[in-house]
């Protein structure tokens, strides 16, 4: 039984896998052009959504979006007696920089290292934090740019830790003209071989890095974002429409249409007839750096409950 469930576990995350390269651009995505690279960015072009989750991802956020919508005294009580047994999350972090050859040298460590301060100032205030393990540098003209095989054999080559510990991989010339992508969290056996999880982490356009040449986005919130589907969020446009279940997390309005910028005056509303104004400063938007600002009580509760589930065992 164990081999077959492993069996299955492989075929769930080839699936997961293989998913992941698919690159489709939402009709809601826009583009605008880097003036100092003259390269044509897609606003995020993330495409991280709930279908691709791996092994259980899926059921297991239906099931604590119940469980909450069920609580005694709605979510924001049954987050309030969660969080009183709280304890904090430490994360193992790696950071890979991949380069072209062409631009070697252009990410420094003190880069990387402000680049964990993003992380940190973002993430402290809910009880979570990352501690940089490694900074790993690799000059390689294919894996800079990370289209389909290319980011398979990277990371084969370099993923670190286990299966709690996060990786993010920095590319200075990363396909697409996306900013960044994500794995979501799948169930992977405790104990399982690092092969299983190796297309674990994220991807993330290294102009978006602190001092990066990105404007709008070299805050490092980009890997803020990414991470927090790693973490197991959701956008909070899910499904681009004001009715279903969206991002299945009750305290984040419905919202049709992603954010490009940081519409603030006058207010950005998608979904007039359900919950109002848009969460533009939500880092689970597609906002620029500068616009956001948050999570809510209820993705810290969805992220700590899911980091139990799939990531603490390791
Ligand atoms: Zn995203």
């Amino acid at each position: 039984m164990k081999s077959l469930a492993f069996l299955a576990a492989i075929a769930a995350f080839a699936t997961f896998a293989s998913a992941r390269n698919t690159f489709v651009l939402n009709s809601n995505e826009t583009h605008f052009v880097d003036p100092k690279t003259e390269q044509t960015v897609r606003y995020f072009g993330c495409d991280v959504q709930r279908g691709h989750g791996g092994r259980n991802f899926e059921e297991t956020i239906k099931k604590l979006h119940l469980k909450h919508k069920h609580s005694k005294g709605g979510p924001r009580a049954a987050h309030l007696t969660r969080r009183q047994t709280q304890t904090p999350i430490s994360i193992n972090t790696y950071f890979h920089v991949l380069s072209t050859t062409a631009n070697a040298g252009l990410i420094t460590q003190e880069m990387a290292n402000k680049q964990l301060t993003a992380l940190n100032t973002a993430y402290n205030p809910y009880g979570i934090s990352f501690v940089l393990k490694d900074t790993t540098f690799t000059t390689n003209d294919a894996w800079a740019v990370g289209s389909g095989g290319d980011m398979d054999a990277a990371k084969a080559a370099l993923r670190a830790g286990t299966y709690k510990d996060l990786n993010i991989y920095f590319l200075t010339d990363y396909y697409g003209g996306n900013l960044g992508t994500c794995t979501l969290p799948s169930q992977v056996p405790p104990g399982a071989p690092p092969s299983m999880y190796v297309s674990d982490g994220c991807n993330v356009n290294v102009n978006t890095m602190p001092d990066g040449s990105m404007a709008g986005y070299n805050m490092g919130k980009t890997a803020v974002h990414e991470t927090g589907h790693w973490l197991g969020l959701l956008h909070t446009f899910e499904g681009y429409s004001c009715t279903g279940d969206g991002d299945l997390i009750d305290d984040t309005p419905m919202e049709s249409v992603s954010t490009d910028g940081c519409p603030a005056k006058p207010a950005k509303v998608s979904c007039p007839e359900t919950t109002g104004v848009d969460p533009i400063h939500n880092y689970m938007d597609y906002s620029t750096d500068e616009c956001y600002e948050s999570f809510t009580p209820l993705q810290i509760a969805r992220i700590e409950e899911l980091w139990n589930q799939f990531r603490v065992n390791f």
